[in-house]
């Protein structure tokens, strides 16, 4: 069953039941809507199609991905007359990552089934605005959960689709933790802003925004000093599992236990590239 939040006078967000409590966000304007990511499986992903239809009778124009990860985009084919917007590099991320992984995932997942991939049609790079029905959506490159990544800022709502840049725990092991980095930080910075919708999970409301937002910057800090620390007392992998998620603060049920792989992901990846770090400088030596 999926969720549906009204986050402000013309912004809902819908949240899947499936998988992963992945968000998708709707903007209501009069000269139609835009839709913000899509919910991973078609049956949650037609819920939306069905409210914009049947309760707002209105259409989605625009449909922006995030970025290229299977949980946001595979609800795109159901949009054929929108107007498909990401970064370039989501659209490559799409046709060589992407696809390939959608084609096995059709044969492990009937639900899945009919699932095809829509390609964006409009591009973007560093910043880009779109002006619609009194609405200004500005769309911004925020890398580090993955390199191709945008947020969307709805400037008249003072509302932040952060996608996956925010997220119940932060996951940058397809991406890079100082990107991750200096997009919090442009989150934090960016005023005015009430609410951050995140790309998984509950809405960050104006309160509490700042401290979540800390609270990510502190962890990130962690992971990368005991990835360092590990490899500098020439330990193996295994005594990075030492550093459990409670301990840096977070349930280990959040985001119904996937939490817990995304944090050992980020700190595996820390090491791997820490270590490849430390053999380059060996061999330079
Ligand atoms: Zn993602």
């Amino acid at each position: 069953m999926v969720l549906r939040e009204r986050v402000a006078d013309h912004i809902y967000v819908f949240r899947s039941g499936m998988y992963a409590q992945v968000n998708a966000g709707l903007i209501t304007t009069e000269e139609g809507c835009v839709l913000i990511d899509t919910l991973p499986y078609p049956q949650e992903t037609q819920q939306i199609i069905q409210f914009v239809k049947q309760r707002l009778r209105s259409h989605v124009r625009y449909l922006i991905l995030t970025h290229a990860h299977a949980d946001h985009v595979y609800g795109a084919y159901l949009f054929p007359e929108a107007e498909v917007i990401s970064h370039l590099l989501a659209r490559e991320h799409l046709i060589k990552q992407t696809r390939p992984a959608l084609m096995e995932a059709r044969q492990r997942n009937t639900a899945l089934a009919e699932v095809t991939l829509q390609l964006p049609t409009m591009l973007t790079e560093k910043e880009a605005s779109i002006r619609i029905g009194g609405f200004t959506l500005v769309l911004r490159h925020a890398p580090g959960h993955s390199p191709d990544l945008i947020t969307v800022y709805i400037k008249e709502e003072k509302v932040l689709y952060a996608a996956d840049a925010v997220m119940p725990v932060p996951y940058f092991a397809n991406g890079g933790i100082d990107d991750l980095r200096r997009s919090l930080h442009g989150v934090l910075e960016l005023t005015p802003l009430e609410d951050v919708i995140q790309g998984h999970g509950e809405v960050l409301l104006r309160g509490e925004v700042k401290s979540v937002l800390q609270a990510q910057l502190t962890y990130l800090g962690r992971v990368e000093a005991h990835a360092q620390a590990v490899l500098a007392a020439g330990e193996g992998k295994e005594a990075l599992d030492a550093l459990t998620l409670e301990a840096c603060g977070y349930p280990a049920t959040l985001m119904g236990g996937l939490a817990v792989q995304l944090h050992r992901a980020n700190l595996y990846a820390l090491y791997g590239q820490a270590r490849r770090r430390q053999q380059q400088a060996r061999a330079a030596a």
